[in-house]
């Protein structure tokens, strides 16, 4: 794969290249261009550039370029499904089965929602009100490692079908499905300059992107502290910006739930490694059923097998990267100095050695503990347990995020009565990770600022417009 930039539809390098490693052994896989303000900038200008003739471009002609994409997307779904299964470590058979498809379908998706985006005309003393999504100019995405290209392409292929250009800056840590796609744009006949691939660290591409005045949108997945960085950077040129940000988010088991139900779901709380800003890390089980809870979730917590993600029938695969790895167990390992235990696993997987770490239950955490409030990104879950659906919704809201939230219980009338008084951006009810991507998506609280899918992602990657006409003389 490409490790260079992609800037005005020409692959562009840069003095110097940082290393790409595996992390499902380590391996050396590419050398990445190391961006800095001067590719940022490059990049921007062919984004501007670009960006009359796009915004002029008929609908249903971007339409037909995003199905095109897409198309290619479906023609190369092995490599790229293996590409980022080596880059990010990702169970092969999610990406071939869930994601790459998923990644197709956000380009499908958005050109299907731009031919029927519209406002109906309405009237005011006799004058017309019409409302337009115009294209706001060049955005700049900036993305995480944990599910590099879909949530790449949640944003890429909103911003293009509203009309505007864009250039990506991908985690450093996972550079190389992006490089792909600028392949498949370019096959699709995309115009050069419409979509721009910037790589680099964050600090040094991503912040010399953030803080170019030509920008017009920023939409940024990542970490809370990031956000701050990259809030102060638009505030400077005013930069309308979209912050999809990290989570603490509560699973609920109430003792009226299927049990069996809440320990499959809780389970599937260790999915990509522990490393899904969705992920519901605090079981929060009610105190008469949570022996019960606990001896079914621990079951199926034992059979979870963990190895190398290529392998069809692994369930957990590596973390993405030493330095993180490191994050994780320090988060478990303050926790056990400070008196929680470990239920299950408590360290990494010392048989499998590299980035593997043990699927964690932490138990007898202080409610104002670290574990209990801080995002640990890893597999690694804490278990309270309540009594009463007041004590359940103060738990639930107890921290800084708002991102989702699962609540598992018999009782459709309580699950309407919970549900409304949670602080979430989504909340699933008996079921998890159901996505529609009319839907809003974002976050409360530190979890984010501003709601994409559907009309919303619409709403905040074009300036609407509303244009009033008097009466024509008949
Ligand atoms: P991160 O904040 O470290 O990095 C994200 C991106 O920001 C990377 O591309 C990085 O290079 C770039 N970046 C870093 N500093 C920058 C700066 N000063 N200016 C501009 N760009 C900069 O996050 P991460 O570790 O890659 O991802 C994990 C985090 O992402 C977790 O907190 C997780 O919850 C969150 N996340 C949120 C969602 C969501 O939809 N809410 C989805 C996935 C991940």
């Amino acid at each position: 794969v490409n490790g260079d930039h992609w800037i005005g539809g020409e692959r562009v390098s840069s003095p110097t290249t940082f290393d790409d490693h595996s992390p499902i052994d380590g391996a050396l896989i590419a050398q990445i261009a190391r961006g800095t303000a001067t590719e940022a900038d490059a990049a921007v200008t062919a984004a501007a550039n670009a960006f009359p003739a796009w915004a002029a471009t008929p609908r249903a002609e971007r339409a037909r370029l995003l199905h095109a994409i897409a198309d290619g997307v479906e023609a190369r779904l092995n490599d790229l499904a293996i590409v980022e299964t080596t880059d990010n470590g990702a169970l092969l058979r999610s990406h071939l089965r869930g994601v790459m498809p998923r990644v197709a379908h956000n380009f499908r998706f958005f050109a299907d929602w731009l031919l029927k985006l519209g406002h109906e005309d309405f009237d005011t003393r006799g004058h017309t009100n019409h409302v337009s999504w115009d294209p706001a100019g060049v955005c700049a995405l900036i993305t995480p490692w944990n599910a590099p290209l879909m949530l790449a392409t949640w944003k890429i292929a909103p911003a293009l079908a509203a009309g505007n250009t864009v250039v990506l800056k991908p985690a450093e840590w996972t550079p190389l499905t992006a490089s792909l796609l600028a392949d498949i744009t370019a096959a699709a006949g995309l115009p050069a300059g419409v979509f721009n691939v910037v790589q680099g660290y964050g600090a040094e591409a991503g912040a010399a992107l953030v803080a170019d005045p030509r920008v017009r949108r920023i939409s940024f997945t990542g970490s809370v502290p990031t956000a701050r960085h990259i809030a102060a950077a638009a505030a400077a040129n005013l930069t309308p910006l979209s912050l999809e940000l990290g989570g603490k988010s509560p699973l609920l088991v109430f003792a009226d739930a299927d049990l069996d139900l809440a320990a499959d779901l809780a389970v599937e709380q260790y999915d990509n490694a522990g490393q899904v800003c969705l992920a519901g890390t605090r079981l929060l089980v009610e105190e008469s059923v949570a022996a019960d809870f606990t001896a079914r979730f621990v079951k199926r917590a034992a059979a979870l097998k963990q190895g190398d993600p290529r392998e069809a029938d692994t369930d957990l695969g590596p973390n993405i990267h030493p330095v993180h790895l490191e994050r994780v167990d320090g988060f478990v390992q303050r926790a056990l100095a400070d008196g929680a235990q470990a239920l299950i696993g408590g360290g990494p997987n010392t048989d499998l050695g590299g980035l593997y770490y043990r699927p964690t239950l932490i138990t007898d955490a202080a409610a104002d503990s670290e574990i209990v409030n801080e995002e640990v990104f890893g597999p690694v879950l804490t278990l309270q347990t309540f009594t009463g659906d007041d004590q359940a919704v103060a738990m639930a809201n107890a921290t800084r995020f708002g991102l989702a939230a699962t609540v598992v219980t018999g009782s459709a009338e309580r699950a309407e009565r919970i549900s409304a008084q949670l602080v979430a951006g989504t909340v699933w009810v008996n079921c998890f990770f159901v996505r529609d991507l009319q839907a809003p998506f974002g976050g409360s609280r530190q979890s984010g600022v501003g709601r994409e899918g559907g009309t919303w992602s619409f709403d905040f990657y074009c300036d609407l417009k509303n244009t009033v006409s008097a009466p024509w003389a008949k």
